[in-house]
This record gives C-alpha cells, sequence and structure tokens, in this order.
C-alpha cells in the first residue's frame, strides 16, 4: 500500500456531480429525481463532509463551491470543489455526447487538481467509465466514477460512504485510471458491470480483480494497477462514433430480424454470442449476412453472453465466426466493448484493417490478453 502524500498542505479533488440516486429526492409521486441546487447545501450541513472552522481559517480563500473534508479523514487536509451539471441527469437518459462533456470537464481541470470524481447514476454508470477510459490516454491521476443505491438525503445510505471513500482514494492513492468506487472495492472502470438494482454492492468486475479493497485498511492491489508512462503526456481525444451497436444472439432469431437490425447506417456491432464464443454454425442464412457485412469493412466484436469468461474456439460454432472475419472480444464486457468500437471508429485517418488491429488489442486494460486468441 503506497499513500501519495501530499507535497503541500492539501489536496485538491474535482467533483463533477452528474445525476444520479446519489442525490436524488422523492417528488410528490414518491419517485427519485434529481433536484438541483440541494446537494451542495447538504453537504455542508454535514460535518462529516465539510468543516467550516478549518476552511475559514486556513482556507478564507475558497469558493462557493469548495468544501473542507474534517482533517481526521485523510493525512493531509481535502480540499473538494463540486461542479453540478445542468440538468442533473438520471443517467438512463445520458448519451455520448454526455461522456464527452465529461471528458472535456475533467481535460480542463486536470493541471488544477490532484483526482476526480464523478458522481453519477448506477445504470450506466459501467458505459461512461468504459468510454472514459477510452477518451483518455496516458491518464496520471486517479478519476474515481461512484453514486449509490440510497441517496444522501435519506437517513440510511450508502451515498456518504461511497463518496467520503472516493474523496479519499482521488486525493491520496496513486491510482492513474478510470475507476469505479462502490460498496468498499475499487473497480477497473471499463471492467465492471452491473449486477443489482436493489443490493448495496451493484456492480461486480467478473474478468478483473479489483484494484482496491476497502476494510478496515485500504488495500492496494498493486500488481492489478496499470503501469504509466511519465514520459507520455496525458491526452484527451473527444470523438466517438454513434454508429454502432449490440445484439445478443438467441435460438429463435430469424434472417429477416438480422437483416432489419443492420439496415441502419451501422459501423460497428458487438455480438453477444453463446458460451465461448459460439453462433449457430449450420444456419447459413445468418453466416451470410455476417459475411457480407464484414465484407463491407462493418467492424463485427465477438464476445459472451455468460456473465464471466471469455471467447475462444474450443468449439467449431466459435471457429466459424473467425474465418468470416469477426473480431475475437476475449474477455471484454459489452459496455467495453462498445465503447470501444465508437472510440475506435472515431478516431481519424484509419484504414479498416488498423481498426480491427486495434479492436483486437489491449488499449487500456479492457480485456485479457493472456486469453487464447482465435
Ligand atoms: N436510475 C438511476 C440512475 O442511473 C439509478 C441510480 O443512480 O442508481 O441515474
Amino acid at each position: 500500500m503506497t499513500h501519495r502524500f501530499a507535497l503541500g498542505k492539501y489536496r485538491k479533488v474535482l467533483v463533477l456531480y452528474v445525476g444520479g440516486t446519489i442525490g436524488m429526492q422523492r417528488n410528490n409521486e414518491g419517485v427519485f429525481i434529481p433536484v438541483p441546487n440541494t446537494f451542495l447545501q447538504k453537504l455542508k450541513e454535514d460535518s462529516e463532509m465539510h468543516d467550516p472552522l478549518h476552511a475559514s481559517k486556513y482556507f478564507r480563500d475558497c469558493k462557493e463551491n469548495e468544501l473542507v473534508l474534517p482533517s481526521s479523514y485523510g493525512h493531509d487536509t481535502i480540499i473538494y470543489q463540486i461542479i453540478e451539471y445542468t440538468p442533473l441527469l438520471d443517467s438512463s437518459n445520458m448519451t455520448s455526447k454526455d461522456w464527452i462533456r465529461i471528458a472535456r470537464d475533467i481535460k480542463l481541470h486536470y493541471d488544477t487538481f490532484d483526482g476526480f470524481i464523478v458522481l453519477h447514476g448506477t445504470d450506466t454508470l459501467a458505459y461512461t467509465s468504459s468510454a472514459l477510459s477510452f477518451m483518455f490516454d496516458s491518464l496520471k491521476k486517479p478519476v474515481v466514477i461512484t453514486g449509490a443505491q440510497i441517496p444522501i438525503f435519506e437517513r440510511r445510505a450508502d451515498a456518504k460512504e461511497n463518496f467520503l471513500t472516493s474523496l479519499i482514494i482521488a486525493a491520496y492513492y496513486d491510482i492513474p485510471e478510470v475507476c469505479v468506487f462502490f460498496a468498499n472495492k475499487l473497480f477497473r472502470g471499463n471492467r465492471i458491470v452491473k449486477v443489482s438494482s436493489n443490493e448495496l454492492d451493484a456492480f461486480s468486475s467478473p474478468n478483473y480483480h479489483t484494484l482496491a479493497d476497502i476494510g478496515v485498511d485500504v488495500k492496494v492491489n498493486h500488481h492489478y494497477i496499470r503501469k504509466t508512462d511519465d514520459s507520455i503526456p496525458f491526452k484527451l481525444f473527444d470523438d466517438l462514433n454513434q454508429n454502432v451497436a449490440m445484439l445478443t444472439l438467441f435460438p429463435t432469431i430469424t434472417c429477416e430480424m438480422l437483416n432489419s437490425f443492420l439496415e441502419c447506417s451501422l459501423k460497428g456491432i458487438v455480438i453477444q454470442s453463446y458460451g465461448s464464443g459460439n453462433i449457430p454454425s449450420k444456419r447459413n442464412d445468418l453466416l451470410s449476412v455476417f459475411k457480407k457485412a464484414v465484407e463491407k469493412e462493418m467492424l463485427i466484436v465477438n464476445i459472451t453472453q455468460c456473465s464471466r469468461g471469455s471467447v475462444h474456439a474450443s468449439y467449431e460454432p466459435g471457429k466459424v465466426f473467425k474465418d468470416i472475419g469477426i473480431i475475437c472480444g476475449r474477455d471484454m464486457t459489452a459496455e467495453a466493448a462498445l465503447t470501444k468500437l465508437a472510440y475506435v471508429l472515431a478516431l481519424p485517418g484509419l484504414s479498416f484493417q488498423q481498426r480491427v488491429q486495434m479492436m483486437k488489442t489491449d488499449l487500456r486494460g479492457e480485456m485479457s490478453v493472456n486469453v487464447e486468441d482465435f
């Protein structure tokens, strides 16, 4: 475990409050909605989240949206600044435009903060964390995405725990990755899936170890954290191709269905096949549709619809897919595969073969390279 102790007296964390349950309140009909301009005030009134005396004594020039975490939580004072998004979003309403906005905000403030937090709804959090991981190249600071299953405004909530620990990780720990903190676990952002709508540990990382486990101590699993090359500067690529989609195979799929799915101007698709990457190999009708799509330079990536494991050519129905030029997505999650496609397709000036090669390459720790390729 290594602490990255402050060189000065304090560490600065930028918090982008995008929306989600973490800051929601019930409306008159009893359903949770994001309520603007209430979250910051709630934190200011909470003595565990803000120390007004410390702020007025040592940080008199604090801005209206800057808070000071009581110092017992860390070795150096943590000052955190909240930027609340307008409108606040339930994450089910988010699109790639929102991912790009978050990425640009982090880039804009990159040099002035030690770490970043994104407060986000849990429903599409895995897409955002995956997309950000691809858009950021050579990230040197922690970007921690978190949220909650119960809002901070409720008496019993996971919101505060998740937020507080994320602040500590973003401020003190040298974890230069887009990560997700939830229910005492820190995950790599492009390895997670939402697995529960009602339990507090809503996320799982089915094919990759946690980056840190929080118990009495913070146990950082250094072996699993990506190394950065200090000689390469941090870069943001802020474009994503929206013409990407996902298709889960099912035994009663018809050629007609597949054709109409492919009809819109798609440039890439993720296929969630059976087991270790198997497709109905006796269905020549379907195979010829896929073959034609590859010939027209559509990027097609094969991942498994199982919740754990990888695709590999253990069976004949899996090998058939490789033979027609479908890319092996190894053990990528659906969220990582889709956002990686959106990223790779948006990169300018690459040939089809170069994009295929990028999809097969582990770019940000999103897939295990020791898994046997087709
Ligand atoms: N629907 C909410 C959202 O994703 C759920 C949550 O935050 O947990 O914004």
